[in-house]
């Protein structure tokens, strides 16, 4: 296996793949490092409809169409969880079992969904972070959505044309996401909208969840649900990068207007960067952006 490159992108997400794709068109020597499926975040997006030229899409349909254009451009996917990259003259991209140099680093890896922090074990066994894997598994029953952003909206639409009841969970007496989708939430029959409501609890049942304790407006209820869908924010995927000293106290990436880190020859796009908006067109705009600087300082 090839392991000296121009260029190494660390993440298949839509930044990463961008970013790749204009250092392939321009005539560069990339591949792209990636720890689970390409397409990140979109692969658990049920419906996609903000996207220009694209009235709607699921989010594996997009995720699959931008994995079509890399494999198309022949650009190498290198199945791996990068571990750290050291930068000296030339990059070194670790991996637990190989080392891959180049010469320069574009870092797209993201971020993670937050998970609840007392979940009694119970992820996998009714709760769950991705309405798009898991609806099915609750079709004609209730479930609760955690969450009052874009995603916690989207999502609970998917799930109300699966399960018989929606309830969505809010901590505040109010919804934040777009008024496109607070409309749309607000005049679908089968979604319950729940202010002032934390969960304090999970009852389990032979393993799995079978309800949950709630905090509505300071009375304690349960609410019989098959189900929990949490979208509660995500977090930054860098630790891995700590050590180049490049990252904000968020844990973001910090990254000028160019996508370039303070690091020479190492740049970052998409969620990993910090922004007011965390969108696939956004993502897509840093990766062809990181990609220009780098071709710039890499000349050829
Ligand atoms: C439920 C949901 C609904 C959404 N709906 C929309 C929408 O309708 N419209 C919209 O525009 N946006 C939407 N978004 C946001 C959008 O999906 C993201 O902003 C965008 O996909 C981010 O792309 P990215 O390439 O920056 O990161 P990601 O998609 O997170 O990709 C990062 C990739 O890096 C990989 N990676 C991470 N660390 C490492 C490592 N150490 N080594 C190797 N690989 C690594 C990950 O496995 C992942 O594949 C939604 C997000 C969610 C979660």
């Amino acid at each position: 296996m090839k392991l000296d490159f121009d260029v190494v992108v660390i993440g298949a997400g839509v930044a990463g793949m961008t970013a790749a794709m204009y250092l392939k068109r321009g005539n560069y020597d990339v591949a792209i490092v990636e720890r689970s499926t390409p397409g990140g975040l979109m692969n658990i997006t049920s419906v996609i409809e903000n996207y220009p030229g694209i009235d709607t899409i699921t989010g594996p349909d997009l995720a699959f169409k931008m994995f079509e254009q890399v494999n198309g451009l022949g650009i190498p996917l290198i199945n791996g969880d990068v571990i750290e990259v050291v930068s000296e003259n030339y990059k070194i991209v670790k991996l637990a079992d190989k080392d891959i140099t180049c010469k320069a680093v574009i870092i797209a890896t993201g971020r993670d969904p937050r998970k609840l922090p007392n979940d009694r074990g119970l992820s996998g066994k009714g709760i769950s972070y991705c309405a798009l894997c898991d609806g099915a598994l609750y079709k004609n029953q209730d479930v609760a959505i955690v969450g009052g952003g874009n995603s916690a909206l989207e999502e609970s639409l998917y799930l109300s044309k699966i399960c018989s009841k929606v309830y969505l969970l809010i901590r505040s007496d109010k919804i934040t996401g777009d008024s496109i989708l607070v409309d749309e939430v607000t005049a679908c029959s089968n979604i319950e909208v729940l202010f002032n409501t934390q969960i304090k609890d999970f009852n389990e049942e032979n393993g799995r969840l079978a309800s949950v304790v709630i905090d509505k407006a300071s009375n304690i209820e349960n609410l019989d649900v098959s189900a929990v869908f949490v979208f509660i924010g995500y977090k930054p995927a860098a630790e891995e990068f700590a050590s180049l000293g490049i990252l904000d106290d968020k844990g973001y990436i910090l990254a000028d207007d160019m996508r370039r880190t303070s690091v020479d020859k190492i740049y970052a796009a998409g969620d990993i960067v910090y922004k007011q908006a965390f969108q696939i067109v956004t993502a897509a705009s840093d990766g062809a952006i990181a990609a220009t600087s780098c071709m710039r300082d890499l000349g050829k």
